[in-house]
C-alpha cells in the first residue's frame, strides 16, 4: 500500500488518495484545493503527493505539465538571451556600466518570476496546504519582484542625472518588497491573502500608485510628453499592461478555451498555459523597451 493514504477529513471519506500514478478529476480534489484550481479543467490532476513525489511527477503528463514547460523553457531561453545581451547586444550598442547593471537586474528578475512559477506548478499536487500556499505565494511574489525591478530599471534611466530622485525611488522599490514578502510568503498572512479573488486586489493598487507617481514625476522632471524619456515608460505600461489585462480576462476570468471545449484542453492548451505565454511576451516587450530607453539616453542625455 505504498503511497496510499486514507483521508478521513475529506467529504468522500473512504476513498484512497496519494497514488503517484493515478490522475484524478477536479471533483476528486480535496475541498481546500478546489478553491485554487480551475473547475473547467476537469481532469488530469495529481493530488495528495509528498515533496519527493511532486518532483518525480514532473516526468508524468498531467494538467500541470504544460504550466511547468511554458515557464521552465523560457527560463532557459532567457538565461541564454541574457548572456547574449551581455556579450553581444550591449557591447554592440556601446553601452556603459549602467546598461550592464540594468540588464542584469532585468534578467535576474525574469528568472525569479519564471522559476518561482515553475516551483509553484511542480508542487501544486502537494498534500500539505501550507506547502501549496507557500508555492503560490512564491509565484505571486516573483511577479511583484519583476514589476518592481522593471520600475527600478526605468527609474535608473529616467533619473540618471538626479541622485536625489534616483535614490528616493530606488529605496521605495526596495521597501515595497517587504510588505509583499510578508503578504505572500509569511505563513501567518498567506492563507488569508493569497486567494485567487484577492490576487489583483493585493498586487495592483499599491504598485499602480507608485508607478503613477513616478510617471507624474518623470513628466515634470523632463518637461512634458514631448520628451521621449518621460513618455517611454507610460507608453510601455499601457502596451504591456494591455497584454496582461487581456490575457488575464480571457484565460483566467473567462477560462478560454476550456469553457468552450470542456475536457479537450485539460492537458495541453488550457487557459493558464496561454496566460504563461502572455507573461513571457510581456517580459520580452520590457527588454525591448529598455533598449529603446538606452538609445534615447545615448542620444539626448548627458549629465
Ligand atoms: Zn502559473
Amino acid at each position: 500500500m505504498a503511497n496510499v493514504r486514507l483521508k478521513l477529513s475529506d467529504p468522500g471519506a473512504g476513498r484512497f488518495t496519494g497514488s503517484n500514478d493515478k490522475l484524478c478529476s477536479y471533483d476528486e480534489l480535496p475541498v481546500w484545493k478546489k478553491i485554487y484550481m480551475c473547475p473547467h479543467v476537469v481532469s488530469g490532476y495529481l493530488t495528495d503527493l509528498s515533496t519527493l513525489q511532486c518532483l518525480k511527477s514532473t516526468y508524468k503528463l498531467t494538467n500541470e505539465t504544460g504550466n511547468v514547460l511554458t515557464h521552465v523553457v523560457p527560463a532557459v531561453a532567457f538565461l541564454i538571451l541574457g548572456l547574449y545581451d551581455h556579450h553581444v547586444t550591449i557591447p554592440g550598442r556601446h553601452g556603459d556600466d549602467m546598461d550592464y547593471v540594468i540588464s542584469a537586474i532585468y534578467f535576474t528578475s525574469c528568472q525569479m518570476l519564471l522559476l518561482s512559477s515553475t516551483t509553484y506548478h511542480i508542487f501544486t499536487p502537494h498534500r500539505c496546504r501550507s506547502v501549496f500556499t507557500l508555492g503560490l505565494g512564491l509565484d505571486l511574489f516573483g511577479i511583484v519582484v519583476t514589476i518592481l525591478a522593471v520600475l527600478s530599471t526605468f527609474v535608473a534611466y529616467c533619473f540618471k542625472c538626479s541622485v536625489f530622485w534616483q535614490m528616493l525611488y530606488q529605496c521605495v522599490c526596495v521597501a515595497m518588497l517587504v510588505p509583499y514578502a510578508a503578504m505572500f510568503l509569511h505563513p501567518k498572512y498567506r492563507f488569508h491573502w493569497v486567494r485567487p479573488e484577492n490576487r489583483l486586489v493585493g498586487i495592483g493598487p499599491p504598485l499602480a500608485l507608485v508607478c503613477s507617481v513616478f510617471i507624474a514625476q518623470s513628466y515634470l522632471y523632463h518637461g512634458g510628453w514631448a520628451s521621449d524619456t518621460a513618455w517611454i515608460y507610460p507608453f510601455r505600461c499601457l502596451r504591456n499592461g494591455g497584454i496582461y489585462i487581456a490575457a488575464f480576462v480571457l484565460f483566467h476570468i473567462k477560462n478560454i478555451p476550456q469553457v468552450w471545449f470542456p475536457g479537450r484542453f485539460d492537458y495541453v492548451g488550457h487557459g493558464h498555459q496561454w496566460w504563461h505565454m502572455a507573461v513571457v511576451l510581456g517580459l520580452l516587450d520590457w527588454r525591448d523597451a529598455l533598449f529603446v530607453f538606452q538609445s534615447i539616453q545615448q542620444q539626448s542625455l548627458s549629465c
